[in-house]
């Protein structure tokens, strides 16, 4: 009797394990969080192709302090740029190679003393990488064609990116945009018609 009782709990738990297969599976494992969105600047920036000059070649094509900032990771003075007050509608390029960098539209007023732009005009131009110097921890901007240092981005911009670009004017060449094209023809006000003219009718 003790024998059957044993059986018949085993046979139950058979049946039990047999209808409840999914009951008692482990749950499948949640899908991994998707890694965080590569830096673009990374992931084109090698597909570019590089500006690679000597320091003796950098040294004739610059001024002392674009060389000092650009290529020595050198900071101008605050209040000091060319551009921290600069509100042209244009493009910033990189004062070594000439790449876009940064745009007029992205340009505000941090008050900080030098050029700051809430995004760059194109990801992949930019590459950053962490600046211990002078003990504190920064991330360095730096040109992703030619490597030219530009400045630190920081975490306390406006929105919508909250990152602010903190840029040497000394590593920024400004190109003033354009005027805009007039309206096409056919948007401008119609001219009035011309009067009748008096010869015609005699
Ligand atoms: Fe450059």
């Amino acid at each position: 009797m003790k024998h059957a009782g044993l059986w018949q709990l085993v046979i139950f738990g058979a049946v039990l394990r047999a209808v409840t297969p999914l009951a008692e599976e482990p749950s499948a494992p949640p899908p991994p969080p998707s890694p965080p969105a590569a830096a673009p600047e990374k992931a084109t920036a090698t597909a570019m192709k590089k500006v690679v000059k000597s320091d003796a070649e950098w040294r004739q094509l610059l001024t002392p302090e674009q060389y000092h900032v650009t290529r020595r990771k050198g900071t101008e003075r605050a209040f000091t740029g060319a551009y921290w007050n600069h509100k042209e509608p244009g493009v910033y390029r990189c004062v070594c190679c000439g790449l876009e960098l940064f745009a007029s539209d992205h340009k505000y007023d941090s008050g900080c003393g030098w050029p700051s732009y809430w995004r760059p005009l194109k990801p992949e131009h930019i590459g950053t990488e962490p600046d211990y110097s002078f003990f504190m921890v920064r991330t360095e901007v730096h040109c992703a064609r030619c490597g030219a240092h530009l400045g630190h981005v920081f975490d306390d911009g406006p929105q919508p990116t909250g990152l602010r670009y903190c840029i040497n004017s000394a590593a920024l060449k400004f190109e003033p945009r354009p005027p805009a094209a007039p309206p096409p023809a056919a948007q401008l006000p119609a001219s009035p018609p011309a009067p009748p003219d008096p010869e015609a009718t005699r």
